[in-house]
C-alpha cells in the first residue's frame, strides 16, 4: 500500500508536507532544501512515515513532539527502532511521553542538531489542550499541536480557559503572513459550528465555500495562515462584541471577560 502524496509548501529554507494518519491526523514533515532529510511533527503512527519515507526516499532527521496524546506520539518508538536511536526526539519534559531525547523546558530560541540536520526554530509553551503543550515556530511557519486548528482550537482537557486564552493570544501576535500547521483536518465541521458563533462573517462565509471544494479534491484545507484565522475564526474573536452578543443569547448569560468568552464558547462547542 502506497501512501497518499500530497503537495509540499514552499518556505524560504524548507518545505513542508503532510502525512495523513488514523482519520484526520496530519504528520507534518519538514525537509530543509536541496536535502533528502525530513523533521517529522507528531508522528502517532510511524507505518504511515517509513512508507513515506521510503517512497519519496528520504531520510529522518529528527522528531518534533508538541504534547503527550497518544495520537501524537504513539509512532515515536518504532521509529526509532526503525531510523536508529540516535535520531533526536524534541519534545515537551513530560514522563508520560516515551522516547523524548531532548526535553525542551524554557520558551526561546533554540538550534535543534541532529546526526544531518539543523533546524532553528523559536519555542512557545501554549498550554491549555493539556498543560504541557509546545508550539514551534520555524521562520514563518507554526506547528501548533492541538491548540489551534483551522476556525477553531483544541477542546480544553488540562489546562485553564485563561490558559487557553494566552496561548492562542501568542499565536495571534505572531506575523500575519505565519503559515499554521495544525494536527488535525478539523476545518470543515469548525466552520459549522464557526458558522452558529459568527453568522455574519463574511470572510467566515467565503472561506468555508473555499475549504468545502478543497475537501471535495481530497486535499487538505491545511496550512492556514495568522491572517486567514483572525478573519475567520471565533475563538480568536473573544473580544469581539459581537460574539458577545450571540454568546449573551445562547448561554441567557452575560459573559463580562474575553476569558470567560471563550470558556463558554468551548462549552459551546463540546455539546454541539
Ligand atoms: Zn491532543
Amino acid at each position: 500500500m502506497s501512501a497518499i502524496q500530497y503537495p509540499a509548501t514552499q518556505h524560504r529554507n524548507f518545505s513542508v508536507f503532510p502525512i495523513a494518519a488514523f482519520n484526520d491526523n496530519y504528520i507534518w514533515c519538514i525537509q530543509p532544501s536541496a536535502t533528502t532529510l525530513v523533521w517529522v511533527v507528531d508522528p502517532g503512527d510511524a507505518v504511515p512515515v517509513i512508507e513515506m519515507l521510503k517512497q519519496k526516499q528520504l531520510q529522518l532527521a529528527g522528531i518534533l513532539i508538541t504534547h503527550h496524546h497518544r495520537d501524537h506520539t504513539g509512532g515515536v518508538n518504532q521509529l526509532l527502532h526503525h531510523f536508529g536511536k540516535q535520531t533526536p526526539v524534541y519534545g515537551p519534559d513530560n514522563p508520560a511521553i516515551d522516547g523524548i531525547s531532548h526535553p525542551l523546558h524554557e520558551e526561546g530560541q533554540y538550534q535543534l542538531t541532529s546526526d544531518n540536520s539543523e533546524l532553528s526554530l523559536q519555542l512557545y509553551q501554549v498550554p491549555g489542550h493539556t498543560l504541557d503543550h509546545l508550539a514551534y515556530v520555524i521562520d514563518d511557519a507554526l506547528f501548533c499541536g492541538d491548540t489551534l486548528f483551522c476556525a477553531g482550537c483544541g477542546r480544553l482537557f488540562e489546562g485553564s480557559a485563561a490558559q487557553l486564552y494566552s496561548s492562542l493570544q501568542k499565536i495571534a501576535k505572531l506575523p500575519q503572513d505565519t503559515k499554521i500547521y495544525p494536527a488535525h483536518e478539523y476545518t470543515l465541521s469548525n466552520l459549522k459550528f464557526a458558522a452558529l458563533a459568527e453568522p455574519d462573517n463574511q470572510a467566515l462565509i467565503s472561506f468555508a465555500e473555499q475549504a468545502q471544494q478543497t475537501r471535495q479534491l481530497q486535499l487538505p484545507t491545511l496550512p492556514s495562515t495568522v491572517a486567514r484565522e483572525l478573519a475567520i475564526n471565533p475563538f480568536l474573536h473573544c473580544d469581539d462584541e459581537r460574539l458577545v452578543a450571540v454568546l449573551t443569547q445562547h448561554w441567557q448569560t452575560v459573559a463580562d471577560s474575553a476569558v470567560t468568552r471563550l470558556k463558554l464558547l468551548r462549552q459551546w462547542k463540546d455539546n454541539c
